[in-house]
């Protein structure tokens, strides 16, 4: 078998390719990055992404961005040490819109992404999720964790597409004995999320702005668990330097109820919001949980921001987006 462990030279600026460069998680990744000595090239179509998230790196002469559907060649001049692929679509309503896209940038841009990595000789981390954990049997939920996936129902385009990367992940690395990294991201929350991505977080907290009604769906017993981005990406770049090829949970595992976080949103923007009832959406997860065990131990990583630090970022964000 073909070894192709291309060891990072310590002395010279590393390379890295983040696709979905130019979306929440993919943006925050790369000042990260940015700050931590690296050059960094962005590709993004701005399906869900947005040049605001990046406007502040113009003329950074460490950042190059590329415009591109990552489903497309990637043709790349130079060495890259890192490819991150961040590229899809991540909330249930930008995945319920375009299930085609986002099938197609799980499987056929990972197919490019691993290409890329394994033509530059890069270490390469796919952005995996808590959805391939699908309606969870078993709480909280621990990697070894095989999951519990409605194939065919209006969450699987999004589930599979990234069942389907990781296990494509695993192929490069057994086949092609590239280094490979899975990192799967539970719920997440900051600054640059899109306003109306139908997300929770975007959802309460600009509902909660404008004192409009609150809208839990079901009875809001489900739960979630959220983690600050910060705390999330610091985790996603020390399992990129670590040795581990086995997929790592990254998330906060304070659990909630979605309505115990509604309040908390209520009294985070001293809104005078009611909170109103719709329906639960068809295969919406009953509860989520990380187990960070993994990331504890092989990482030395948990999140240091609780719930209501991160919030006050994210609020004045998204005030400045209303108010805009
Ligand atoms: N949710 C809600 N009201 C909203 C948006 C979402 O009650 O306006 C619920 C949704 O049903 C889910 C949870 O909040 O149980 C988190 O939803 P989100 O879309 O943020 O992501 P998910 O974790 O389901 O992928």
């Amino acid at each position: 078998m073909p070894k192709r462990t291309k060891r990072v030279n310590a002395s010279k600026q590393p390379t890295s390719v983040i696709t979905g460069g130019a979306g929440f998680l993919g943006s925050h990744l790369t000042d990260l990055l940015l700050s931590r000595g690296h050059r960094v090239i962005g590709i993004d179509n701005f399906v869900t992404g947005t040049v605001d998230n990046i406007a502040h790196l113009a003329g950074n002469p460490n950042y190059k961005f590329i415009q591109q559907d990552v489903t497309e060649f990637l043709f790349l001049d130079g060495p890259v040490d890192y490819v991150w692929h961040f590229a899809s679509p991540a909330s249930p309503i930008d995945y319920l819109e375009l299930p085609i896209q986002t099938l197609k940038v799980g499987s056929l841009g990972t197919h490019k992404a691993l290409g890329l990595a394994k033509e530059k000789g890069a270490r390469f981390l796919i952005a995996s999720t808590s959805e391939i954990y699908g309606d969870p049997l078993v709480h909280p939920q621990k990697e070894d964790y095989w999951g519990n996936v409605n194939t065919i129902g209006p969450r699987g385009c999004y589930d599979e597409s990234k069942r389907f990367a990781e296990a494509l992940t695993m192929a490069y690395h057994r086949e092609h004995s590239i280094e490979t990294r899975i990192v799967r991201i539970f719920n997440t929350y900051g600054p640059r999320m899109r306003i109306n991505d139908g997300r929770v977080v975007p959802a309460f907290v600009s509902q909660a702005l404008q004192n409009k009604p609150i809208t839990v769906f079901g009875k809001g017993t489900q739960t979630r668990s959220f983690c600050f981005c910060a705390d999330l990406i610091e985790g996603i770049y020390r399992l990129m330097m670590s040795s581990h090829s086995e997929p790592v949970n990254i998330g906060n595992p304070r659990e909630m109820t979605m309505l115990e976080f509604a309040e908390s949103i209520i009294d985070a923007t001293g809104s005078r919001s009611k909170i109103i009832f719709k329906p639960l959406p068809q295969d919406d997860p009953k509860q989520r949980r990380p187990d960070i065990t993994r990331a504890r131990t092989w990482l030395k990583w948990e999140p240091k921001i609780c719930l209501e630090d991160g919030l006050k970022p994210t609020i004045e964000y998204f005030r400045g987006k209303i108010s805009s």
